[in-house]
């Protein structure tokens, strides 16, 4: 949905911020010497998908969007051919129907809010690692395993040895 980003720093991107620079991973490089172009495909948003007589999928219907407002443009609407669709949406924070069933405090990017004992808003509920902190690395989530281990032992016990 995003514009094509520039091959190099503008100028409101001096350093030391992050460059938002185009980068091309080696995967995206196989394919371009594969196929002769750029897999990548900008300002362009997936409106539907299309499946045949046995209903599989066989297509997936685009429309490019105005820089800026993400409107889509009339008259560009195209259908690509697919056999198979991924959908890699990101961290959208933690499933409703979880959080619903243990009745907890969300915050606004609906991660589970906790203070730094992991505790929820729900008495003898816990939360660590990803829903609670959002996207994250492994590390963090054996790091925050680790702590809300011993914050479980501390509230079972009145004390912990962990
Ligand atoms: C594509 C991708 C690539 C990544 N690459 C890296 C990387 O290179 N390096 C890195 O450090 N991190 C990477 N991460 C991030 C890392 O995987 C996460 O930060 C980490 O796994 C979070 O651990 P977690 O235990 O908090 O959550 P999760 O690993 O998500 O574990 C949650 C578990 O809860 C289970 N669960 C959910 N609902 C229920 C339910 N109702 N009942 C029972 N079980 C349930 C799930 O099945 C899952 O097993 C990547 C993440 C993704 C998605």
């Amino acid at each position: 949905m995003m514009p094509k980003p520039p091959v190099c720093r503008t100028d409101h991107n001096s350093w030391p911020e992050w460059p938002r620079v185009l980068k091309t991973d080696y995967g995206q490089e196989e394919a371009m010497s594969q196929f002769g172009c750029d897999p990548r495909i900008y300002q362009t948003t997936a409106t539907e998908f299309c499946k045949d007589k046995d209903g599989q999928v066989c297509g997936v219907k685009t429309v490019q969007l105005e820089a800026g407002t993400f409107k889509p443009i009339p008259g560009t609407e195209q259908v690509l051919k697919a056999d198979l669709v991924l959908i890699a949406a990101g961290f959208l924070g933690s499933q409703k129907y979880l959080t619903d069933a243990f009745g907890v405090k969300l915050t606004k990017r609906t991660t589970i809010e906790t203070g730094d004992d992991y505790k929820t808003s729900k008495e003898h509920v816990f939360a660590a690692g990803d829903v609670r902190r959002g996207q994250s690395l492994v590390v963090w989530a054996i790091a925050e395993g680790r702590a809300v281990a011993k914050a479980v032992d501390e509230s079972l016990m009145g004390y912990t040895n962990l």
